[in-house]
């Protein structure tokens, strides 16, 4: 057992909660990207109260012996849809491109409601967690009539599970029969996401620092919304202080519609409707010409990579390496679960890797920097730097420790960060949000898992129910 209880009756030593010695390597990913060796980390009152070289280590009431194994900062997802679990690896989607695959999955997500949206949510999370992953958002945007409060039964998911929180209050308005792409019943009017979104924000949003949940607006689309929404949502967005989500350039599909329906490049459009901001992260931007790259960088955009679910609908390479050198913060996200159907953020930063090889250059992707992209980066994204997303005293709680042991890591003992994402783990060793295990030895330390497996089972079976082919 690595993990034990070593108080010490000592009124006079500082004593911390918690305590990771031993590690092979503590990549801190801090403002001068420390790594130590042999190195350890404490926890106290949910926030990193030391870090150092092995011999000065604090006392602790818990210890984590993170001997061969690396620790880095909790991983942060900036891009999902939680909900898309329950349609997932589903055969008739499983080889469409990204809008006829939207038009046939929206009949069956109109049949959300609050149990499913819960329960989806918890899964969603506890996938994410076992990947090392302390901070998600999710992009809640169908809210079909009658369907209840969706947010609120997202996060009370969230606090049960113990992950940090970043829930988008989504949005559709803008139908087929208004030359939209989404079906009438799972848009909604203008007036009601307006107010919604002000309500959830006054109910849910937590300022503080180290907050476990902040709420964002997130209209979804260009092509599932009207632009007096994206405008709107942007005005109320300065007024309450959240921050603005959307999806953006994603495909050439997408590409063709702004330059259709807007006669702008998507880049001028964000412009055009008040978006153009630090306060705006946005998904995917896979499609971007060079002038709008350095447009982007110049507002200090977030931008969420998410490079499985680009390959999966064939949307194309984001070119991440130069929208990184202009300046925009590139973040990580798998995406909803039924585009990339794994929702993995080791498995998304060892693509993020690949493919800035493929796309830059063998030198151009290394595992460093998709580290950095999985950390700082979506600390970027979501407002919070040097709160989550690094190992610094004062920033929150929140590491992923990994073994590097067994046969997948033989003969990596150069470089613990390569061979990190080059030889594997699929998943974390322990996951620990602001202080708390919520993975330990690989496992989920929620005692819920099996029951909330088996209910998924059955809303996933009773939503695929309404496909009509
Ligand atoms: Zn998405």
């Amino acid at each position: 057992m690595l993990i034990s209880a070593t108080r010490v009756a000592n009124s006079l030593t500082p004593i911390s909660d918690l305590l990771i010695r031993n590690a092979t390597l503590v990549a801190t990913v801090d403002n001068q990207r420390s790594e130590i060796a042999g190195g350890w980390v404490s926890i106290t009152d949910g926030l990193i109260s030391g870090v150092g070289k092995s011999g000065s280590e604090p006392v602790a009431t818990r210890v984590i012996d993170a001997t061969d194994c690396l620790v880095t900062p909790g991983l942060i997802n900036t891009h999902h849809h939680m909900y898309q679990n329950l349609t997932r690896a589903f055969p008739p989607m499983t080889n469409a491109a990204l809008f006829g695959w939207l038009k046939t999955l929206y009949p069956l997500w109109s049949t959300l409601n609050e149990e499913s949206a819960h329960v989806s949510t918890w899964v969603g999370l506890a996938e994410l967690a076992l990947s090392g992953c302390t901070t998600s958002t999710d992009h809640l945007y169908v809210h079909p009539a009658g369907a209840g409060d969706l947010l609120t039964a997202s996060i009370t998911a969230a606090q049960d599970i113990g992950v940090r929180f970043h829930p988008t209050r989504g949005s559709m308005s803008l139908s087929e029969k208004d030359g939209g792409l989404p079906p009438d019943n799972v848009v909604q009017d203008h007036d009601v996401i307006l107010a919604e979104s002000k309500r959830m924000v006054e109910l849910h949003h937590d300022r503080a620092f180290g907050a476990m949940v902040r709420v964002a607006l997130a209209p979804c689309s260009p092509f599932s919304v009207t632009k007096k929404l994206m405008i709107e949502s942007a005005e109320l967005a300065e007024t309450l202080d959240v921050r603005l989500h959307t999806h953006f350039a994603e495909n050439s599909e997408d590409d063709d519609f702004s330059i259709a329906t807007f006669g702008c490049r998507p880049t001028q459009y964000l412009e055009e409707v008040g978006w153009l901001s630090s306060r705006t992260w946005v998904a995917h931007c896979v499609m971007p010409h060079h002038d709008e790259i350095h447009t982007l960088g110049a507002a200090g955009i977030g931008a969420a990579h998410c490079p499985s679910s680009n390959l999966i609908l064939s949307s194309g390479i984001s070119p991440v390496v130069a929208l990184r050198k202009a300046g925009v913060h590139v973040g990580l996200g798998v995406d909803g679960s039924s585009s990339a159907d794994s929702a993995s953020l080791w498995l998304e930063a060892r693509q993020a890797m690949l493919l800035a090889k493929l796309k830059d250059g063998a030198d151009a992707g290394t595992a460093r920097m998709a580290l950095e992209i999985a950390t700082r980066g979506g600390a970027g994204c979501l407002g919070r730097v040097g709160e989550i997303g690094e190992i610094s005293v004062g920033a929150v709680g929140d590491i992923a420790v990994w073994s590097l042991t067994g046969p997948a890591f033989a003969g990596a003992i150069a470089d613990p960060i390569e061979a990190w994402l080059r030889c594997g783990p699929v998943s974390a060793k322990h996951t620990i949000v602001h202080g708390r295990s919520i993975v330990e030895n690989g496992q989920l330390v929620s005692n819920k898992v099996d029951e909330m497996l088996r209910t998924h089972r059955v809303l996933a079976q009773r939503m695929q129910a309404h496909y009509v082919a």
